[in-house]
């Protein structure tokens, strides 16, 4: 969009609070090119207290309560309970562009790849450029890699790069994790330790179906051992 000379009026970017830290590196290069080239900074939209707030403390009122036995916590998220995306993330950002389209009329710019269009919605406030200009996930990549942007590497080492905590990751990821950041895993042990102690063994202290962190590491332990890791 700067080369094509597009207006930007505001970037928008949720943090949930567990990225990288090369992410936020690169989030702070970002930053640097955007103000260089449009004088602006991204808006970091952040929930006041945050991820581990609401798993461990948030208070549960007594709408939510048939779904949570405790009184406190939301407990690991899960397919069938992601709360984080939508309070972390999608919330934050509905609001604030649906107040943007409200009182400045608006264009909110997403950027879905075109191989993930199906993710595109029918709004005319909507646009889509990487779908418009036919570039796909991988070509994004490479064009970020071209301008010198690589993520600290973390595309070379994970297929995903969202909160390091998440876990509907895949276990292979989660593996990389230990290998790669090792005091995050010792972070997400702790987390899961915790977990464990608030909530027991029912969905919310479950971090994964049949797998515990603490079991996770055992097995790459494990694995690691025995040369197959
Ligand atoms: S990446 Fe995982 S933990 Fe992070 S917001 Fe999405 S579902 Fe939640």
């Amino acid at each position: 969009m700067i080369e094509r000379d597009m207006p930007i009026d505001i970037v928008l970017s949720a943090d949930v609070g567990m990225e990288f830290p090369e992410m936020y590196e690169h989030l702070a290069k970002l930053d640097d090119l955007l103000y260089r080239e449009r004088g602006i900074h991204i808006t970091t939209l952040r929930h006041p207290q945050g991820f581990e707030w609401l798993m461990f403390d948030h208070p549960v009122n007594r709408a939510e309560r048939w779904k949570h036995i405790p009184p406190y916590g939301y407990g690991w998220p899960g397919m069938k309970k992601r709360w984080c995306t939508g309070m972390l993330k999608t919330h934050l950002i509905f609001k604030e562009v649906n107040r943007l389209k409200r009182e400045r009329n608006a264009l909110h710019y997403i950027g879905i790849a075109y191989d993930e269009a199906h993710r595109c919605k029918n709004d005319p406030h909507n646009r889509y450029p990487l779908v418009e200009w036919g570039i796909t996930e991988a070509q994004a990549l490479q064009i970020c890699y071209d301008q010198g942007f690589d993520f600290g590497g973390l595309y070379e080492i994970y297929h995903r790069a969202s909160c390091w905590c998440c876990p509907l990751q895949r276990i292979d990821e989660l593996r990389k994790l230990r290998t790669h950041h090792p005091e995050l895993w010792e972070r997400l042990r702790d987390m899961d330790n915790r977990a464990r102690a608030q909530f027991g063994p029912g969905p919310l202290g479950q971090f994964k179906q049949n797998w515990s962190v603490e079991r996770l590491e055992e097995r790459f332990a494990r694995d690691e051992k025995e040369g197959r890791a």
